[in-house]
This record gives C-alpha cells, structure tokens and sequence, in this order.
C-alpha cells in the first residue's frame, strides 16, 4: 500500500504509523454527559466497510500528521491532506521520481 503524503509524494505504508479514526471529535468537558462522552471518545469505534477518513503520522518522511481517506474493504487510498490544514490535498496520481 503507497499512501500520497502531500509533502513527500507516494510513499511505502511501513513509512507511516496507523493512529486511528480522524472523524471523532473531543467531547465537551463541562456537558452534563461528560463521563459517557468521554468513555465513547476513547473506547468505542465503528467498523465501516467503505471509505473512511483515518489519520496517519508519516514518521519515515516528513513527520507529518495526515487525514487519509481509505477503502477499509480494497485498501485503495483516495485522498490524504495535512491534518492540521484541511486545503492542502495530495495529487491522486503518482508523482514522477525523476
Ligand atoms: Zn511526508
């Protein structure tokens, strides 16, 4: 699997640590629900069968967090951005290595 790092181009998956699902989002602190929000925040995940937005730290390369969008049923990558600036997206074919 070759995942499109935005600042290094394709790269090999060993390059990259899986750090899990990047649609979940920090509860509030202060809501009334907190404790059950937070325990759903931190252990309970879906199994989607499809496209799925994952974030991955590109340690090998360029130290980068990304927001991949990956088929969990084919493995086929279809996007991946900087996590941290959502405008910046990969180009979806492979970069010329000359
Ligand atoms: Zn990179």
């Amino acid at each position: 699997m070759r995942i499109p790092c935005p600042y290094c181009g394709p790269r090999d998956a060993h390059e990259f640590t899986y750090l899990g699902d990047a649609t979940v989002t920090r509860p509030d602190p202060a809501a009334p629900d907190a404790a059950a929000a937070f325990h759903a925040y931190a252990h309970l995940r879906d199994n989607p069968a499809g496209p799925h937005e994952e974030l991955w730290y590109h340690g090998g390369g360029c130290r980068g967090w990304l927001r991949v969008t990956r088929d969990t049923l084919t493995h086929a990558i279809t996007g991946a951005r900087f996590a941290a600036d959502s405008s910046v997206s990969a180009p979806s074919v492979a970069k010329d290595p000359s």
